[in-house]
């Protein structure tokens, strides 16, 4: 490098360098919630049914979504988290204590003592602070459980996109924080997208528990882009008040390569300091998103 060029990279390094560090002032404020400590979230991936490779353990070696959440809280140093696959042991009314934030990519039935849901449900959860993160399976979790899915929003039927499927979808509320990340109001993906399906009479099926009436509706597949086509709304993401508690629910994340991806990593931490009140975000129920959702998809599909 000669002289003069050394001296200009230095001039320019000299002038970008207040602006930076005024800018991460800015942006990185040092208290997390509203007592100042950082969130504390429990991350189970116990299944009792299909064991997805994200949450799927090689002998001691940690899940590749765990590795994923692990390095997330390394480098933004935003929360901590813990793992668990034992939620007998550790989904317990005296571990919650240790917690703000609950994170399920579960399968079925988990063997979480009966009291220890009951607190779950009717206390813990209702606390403001306190959230709960659901991702893709999480919806494939105690389908007669009905604390549980009416907590989560919807129950899994079936996924007509398979985890090859590029698949196009609406984000209804880019504002939102957990939507910015993915940066305006459509994103192209590559995952298995969830259906919540309706009878053959057009009526919705009973076993799927989808109730529009009490979410805000945050992400839905294009039916008009999306080359596998269904007549009826089918909902990726979405978010709830649960007492003074939140719900922060997506779809995504079967495929262990959208765990490598910042948007959908960025959401995920945007869902904590959402769910916890860090940062504020709408979730007024929105059933017209849906209504008006459910009829774009039946044109698109041709009736
Ligand atoms: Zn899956």
């Amino acid at each position: 490098m000669n002289r003069r060029v050394f001296l200009s990279v230095v001039a320019v390094l000299a002038a970008a360098l207040p602006a930076l560090a005024a800018d991460e002032a800015a942006q990185k404020p040092d208290a997390k919630k509203a007592d100042g400590k950082k969130p504390r979230i429990l991350y189970v991936t116990e299944s009792k049914g299909f064991v997805h490779g994200a949450v799927r353990r090689q002998g001691q070696q940690l899940a590749p979504s765990e590795i994923a959440m692990k390095q997330l809280a390394q480098q933004t140093g935003e929360f901590t988290i813990d793992m668990t696959q034992d939620t007998a042991s550790d989904f317990t009314k005296e571990n919650l204590q240790n917690y703000d934030v609950v994170m399920f990519y579960t399968t079925l039935d988990l063997p979480i003592a009966k009291e220890d849901r009951d607190y779950f449900f009717n206390e813990w959860l209702k606390q403001p602070g306190h959230g709960f993160i659901g991702i893709h399976s999480a919806t494939d979790t105690f389908h007669d459980y009905e604390p549980y899915w009416d907590m989560v929003g919807g129950t899994f039927i079936s996924h007509p996109w398979s985890w090859q499927s590029k698949v196009n979808i609406t984000i209804h509320d880019p504002d939102h924080p957990t939507m910015k990340p993915f940066g305006g109001k459509e994103v192209e993906w590559i995952d298995e997208i969830y259906q919540y399906t309706h009878l053959p009479n057009g009526e919705l099926d009973p076993n799927n528990h989808w109730q529009p009436e009490k979410v805000h509706v945050l992400m839905s597949l294009d039916m008009a882009k999306t080359e596998l086509k269904k007549p009826y709304h089918v909902p990726v993401a979405w978010v709830k008040n649960y007492g003074e508690g939140r719900v922060y629910y997506n779809n995504l994340g079967h495929n262990n390569e959208t765990w490598t991806k910042k948007p959908f990593l960025d959401s995920i931490l945007a869902g904590i300091k959402w769910v916890t009140g860090e940062v504020e975000g709408d979730a007024t129920p929105n059933p017209e998103v849906s209504a008006k959702e459910e009829e774009k998809a039946k044109a698109a599909a041709g009736g």
